[in-house]
């Protein structure tokens, strides 16, 4: 997507530790107009798919999967991120190692919000090593749900997580693509699409 690319040479961040800080409009003051086209281009894409439900965990996919709910009239539910244990049979567990802050979380959905009736589309923000999708998979599985697509703001295709994903035969669509990106002088390519 043309304008996430742009908005991304034009103010995104390259930091150490392949790390693309694009807290201007993403990750820490949101840019709600952009959100919008961003959602109205995965309508688009997923277009005939039966979803019902979007699903992201909290806390930098909330902002984006909530505007793609509105734009496909569904509901929204976030994965939650918890430090301890749960063994509340209430809720779905599974565990995910974080790329940004490099600890593992349990996360949780609750049972009255994901099950075998729902057709998800699962949104986040990044795409890097796809442990936190593979984690949100997990929780769709568990429910008995079915993953319709996954929708990513940004994939780091020089990561593995893009790969993963798509060799799994899911529906990936990334708005944008980094292909590489240079610490020293701030260059950052996208993948043609
Ligand atoms: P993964 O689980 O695919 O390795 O990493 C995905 C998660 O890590 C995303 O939800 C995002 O919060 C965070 N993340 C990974 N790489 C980056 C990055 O380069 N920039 C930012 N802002 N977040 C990232």
């Amino acid at each position: 997507m043309k304008k996430l690319e742009e908005r991304i040479l034009k103010d995104g961040i390259v930091r150490s530790g392949n790390v693309l800080k694009v807290d201007s409009f993403i990750n820490h003051q949101m840019d709600m107009e952009l959100f919008e086209e961003m959602a109205k281009e995965w309508k688009r894409l997923f277009a005939g798919k039966p979803i019902n439900k979007i699903l992201t965990i909290e806390a930098s996919g909330i902002g984006i999967a909530a505007i793609v709910a509105k734009e496909f009239g569904v509901p929204v539910v976030f994965a939650k991120k918890s430090m301890s244990i749960n063994l509340d049979y209430d809720n779905y567990c599974t565990q995910i190692q974080s790329f940004t802050h490099g600890k593992v979380y349990d996360v949780i959905v609750s049972r009255k919000f994901l099950g075998p009736e729902d057709h998800v589309l699962i949104i986040d923000d990044f795409l890097a090593n796809g442990c936190a999708l593979l984690g949100l998979l997990n929780l769709v599985n568990v429910a008995g749900a079915v993953v319709e697509g996954i929708g990513v703001a940004v994939e780091k295709g020089f990561q593995k997580g893009g790969d993963m994903i798509r060799e799994k035969g899911i529906q990936l669509e990334s708005l944008a693509i980094v292909e590489s990106m240079d610490e020293e002088n701030g260059t950052i390519i996208f993948r043609e699409q």
